[in-house]
This record gives structure tokens, sequence and C-alpha cells, in this order.
């Protein structure tokens, strides 16, 4: 649906040239939630900011449905526009409006008539459980209800692509938790394409279905959630996982110092979470497995588990040992032979 195609962005800032994008070509594909990930000063911003042009690249085409959206006049552009929605980390709402009158202020600007854009208001206002609000002032609200408000304004002209920019940053795990699953509802029942930038794997992991990884304007890794996080190809991906936490961390090496034999990191996802894997290898094979460091999880539906396990047998049982974990569908990295 959206295909960027060799973008540069270069910006000029005190007389120097700042590269904030070199040689980005990523492809989002329409109904998905597509995350883009990584430091503060990465790109993020300017990359989600090319997908309704509120930047411009300087050099590469932005295409949506096959169309060059960089070479659009101005009334295209315009209601181009009309199909991509945003939210911001710090809501951006008028604070002299009423929710209602934040939902219905862009479809005023696009010239609906008033009954229209008031019937629309509050259809939107249902969909994020804010019916009852809609006279209540920003000020009157909670971080994670004026989102839902911002989330309300933005689905109000019924867009095809909705763009996130740290749209969590500023709430707390609990909300941010909530808001994400209003935007899963939200791609699920409108069958909306969302594009998320996040500096949290947490977020990545809660929602999208691919995600990019972006360092120094460069995208350095792309591929779906489960794939990313279970086999990190790059440094920049394994540095966000274990600052989150969420690959387990490095406390094994210090473990496997101490004990003997193979050591392995088993990845298995879906069913293959659920099954006494473990114990089977132990009676099957007649082998001793110490579990040095573990950790099981949910991206997005799917349960995942990662294990890293000493293993000692005879020369025989460890041969045998990979057929049997290919065919549980489990993953295994020899991380000491
Ligand atoms: P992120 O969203 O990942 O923090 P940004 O896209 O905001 O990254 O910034 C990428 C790089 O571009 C940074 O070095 C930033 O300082 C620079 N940059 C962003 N916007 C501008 C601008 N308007 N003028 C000059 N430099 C900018």
């Amino acid at each position: 649906m959206i295909d960027l195609e060799n973008i540069r962005k270069t910006y000029q800032s005190a007389g120097r040239a700042v590269h904030a994008l070199a040689d980005v070509s990523l492809s989002i594909h329409e109904g998905e939630v597509f995350g883009i990930i990584g430091r503060s000063g990465a790109g993020k911003s300017t990359l989600i900011r090319l997908l309704n042009l509120l930047e411009r690249p300087s050099e590469g085409r932005v295409r949506v449905d096959g169309e060059d959206i960089t070479a659009y006049t101005d009334a295209q552009l315009r209601e181009y526009r009309r199909t991509v929605g945003m939210i911001f980390q710090h809501f951006n709402l008028l604070r002299s409006r009423t929710v209602l009158d934040n939902v219905c202020f862009p479809l005023r600007l696009s010239g609906m008539p008033r009954a229209e854009r008031l019937a629309r208001a509050r259809e939107v206002l249902d969909l994020v459980g804010l019916a009852d609000h809609a006279h209540k002032y920003p000020g009157q609200l909670s971080g994670g209800q004026q989102q839902r408000v911002g989330i309300a304004r933005a689905l109000a002209s019924r867009p095809r692509i909705l763009l996130c920019d740290e749209a969590t940053s500023a709430l707390d795990p609990e909300t941010t938790q909530s808001i994400l699953r209003l935007l899963q509802d939200i791609n699920l029942r409108l069958g909306l394409t969302i594009v998320l930038i996040t500096h949290s794997m947490d977020v990545i992991r809660a929602v999208c279905d691919r995600v990019a990884v972006i360092e120094r304007g460069h995208i350095v890794e792309t591929g779906p959630v489960l794939d990313v996080f279970l086999h990190p190809g790059h440094d920049a991906t394994r540095a966000l996982l274990s600052e989150s936490g969420l690959d387990g961390g490095e406390g094994w090496r210090t473990l496997a110092e101490g004990v003997s034999g193979r050591l392995v990191k088993l990845s298995f996802r879906g069913e293959a979470t659920g099954r006494p894997l473990l114990s089977r290898l132990s009676r099957d094979l007649s082998l001793d497995l110490s579990i040095l460091q573990g950790s099981v999880g949910r991206i997005k539906d799917t349960p995942y588990g990662q294990l890293i396990v000493a293993i000692e047998g005879s020369d025989e049982h460890l041969q045998a040992l990979a057929p049997v974990l290919e065919q549980a569908g489990v993953h295994c990295e020899v991380l000491r032979s």
C-alpha cells in the first residue's frame, strides 16, 4: 500500500547538512500495524511525517497505491491527506474547545455539514469509549482519555491510514496498554492500516505485525515482529531488546561459566510454547538439562518463549537432539558447543 523508495532527507541546520534519512526503502501492507523503532534522533519522526508529506523527501519517492504522492498537486495532496489520520505524543487538542468540538474541528474545515459532522463525531467518540465525555474540556480528562479524543479526531474523517507519533510515550504503563488495545481493536474492526513510531519494544510487541529498526537514518532490519524478536539480525535490534529486558538480559553468561556441557538458546512460538519439551528431551534422550535463563511472553496474540539451557549427554544423544527440536518446531541456536 505504501512504498518508500530510496528516500533521503537532508536538513540544513546552522549552515550544516543533517542527513536525517539515508537511502530508506520500505513497504507497508494494507491492513497491517507497522512499527518503526529507534533511538532518539534516529529519524523516526522524519520518516512518519513523509507519509503525509508534512516533510518532503530530498530524494526518492513516496508511493501510495502505486501513485507517487510527491508529485501530487496541492488539490490532490489535500484530498490524499483526508485519507490519513495522525495522533501525537502530546495529543495536540484545542484546550478551549470541548471534546465534541475537537473531534468536529477537522470535519468543519473540510466543509462537512453540521448535522453530519455531529453524528460522525458521536460515532467515533462512541468507538473510543468516550460517548459520555463529549461536553467536557481536555483539561478535565486524564492523559489516556485525551489520547482517545486524539484518536477519535483522527478517525472522524474515516481515514485509511493512521499515523501514530510516539502516541503512548506520555502515558503510564497501564494507560499505554489500554490505548494499544484500542489501536489494535480499531485496526481489526475498521481494517485501518496503522503506522507507528516508538522507542519502546514493548509497544512493538503489543500491537505490531511487522517492524523496521532504524538507526542513524538507515533501516537496519525489517520483518515480522516475531522473527525480529526471536532472531534479531542487527546489533541495534539486539541492544534495543536487551535494554527493554525482553530478551531476558545477559545474566546467563555468568551462570554459563559455572556449568559444563553444550549451551543452546531454544526459541519457540505458538503451540510449541505450551508443550512439555524439556521433560521429553530429558526422558527420551537421557539428557541432563539446566535452565540458565528463560522468558515467556506474548507478541501480539502469539505466545513465545526463549530458554538458555546447558545440555549434557552422550554424543549419540546430543546428535539426536537437532531432529527432535526441529520436529517440535523449536529453533535451536548453539551458543557453546
Ligand atoms: P527521531 O524522531 O528518531 O528522534 P528525527 O526524525 O526527529 O528523529 O530527527 C532525525 C535527525 O534529523 C536528528 O539529527 C535531528 O536533529 C534532525 N532534524 C529533525 N528535524 C530537523 C529540522 N527541522 N531541522 C534540522 N534538523 C532536523
